[in-house]
């Protein structure tokens, strides 16, 4: 499970504004967030000039127990990482909570063969296939690439001759 805690804040909160997309926090540094980006740097639109629109992500299987504060001493925790790794102490001009209960797929050790069991299973199956996070990649462009690949095997079987 996670959450993102979004925030807006002015340039001028910062003493010298992130040129970033965002950053990840390895565990080890032990922080209450696990990453955080800069929304607005990343896509068009995202704020007005002179805003930035930044997110911080929360939880995750490392960090389990912030999964368990409320929106305001989530937030307050962001607040207290963000002044401490990027140096702004502003209050942000608005924030809010989203949370993502059990997203994100943990591989573990013996997935590849696990995934390669379901795929042969699934092989037999005719014009049926698999796709998403739980077996190749949790990003994007691995989802897409899977839905791609599924779509492919399935046309392939419907439109080979009979
Ligand atoms: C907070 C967060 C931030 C992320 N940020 C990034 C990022 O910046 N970049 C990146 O590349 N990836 C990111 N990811 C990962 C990426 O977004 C996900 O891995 C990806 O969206 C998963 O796609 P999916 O199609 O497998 O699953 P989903 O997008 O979860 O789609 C599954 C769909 O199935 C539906 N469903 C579930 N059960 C049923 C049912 N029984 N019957 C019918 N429908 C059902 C659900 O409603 C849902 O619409 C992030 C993930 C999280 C949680």
């Amino acid at each position: 499970s996670a959450a993102t805690v979004n925030l807006t804040y002015r340039e001028s909160d910062f003493d010298g504004p992130p040129r970033a997309f965002g950053f990840v926090v390895p565990a080890i540094e032990g922080r209450r967030i696990i990453a955080g980006s800069f929304s607005s740097f990343k896509f068009e639109g995202r704020a007005p000039a002179g805003a930035i629109l930044a997110r911080a992500f929360v939880g995750g299987e490392m960090s389990r127990d912030m999964m368990r504060l409320g929106d305001e001493e989530m937030t307050a925790a962001v607040r207290d990482e963000f002044r401490a790794l990027l140096g702004v102490s502003a209050a942000p001009g608005f924030t809010e909570v989203r949370r993502w209960p059990n997203s994100m797929p943990q591989y573990e050790v013996g997935h590849l063969a696990r995934v390669a069991e379901i795929e042969r299973a699934v092989a037999e199956i005719p014009a049926f296939a698999i796709a998403g996070a739980a077996y190749r990649g949790v990003g994007i462009p691995d989802c897409i690439r899977s839905g791609e690949s599924a779509a492919d095997a399935i046309f392939a079987t419907l439109s080979a001759p009979k």
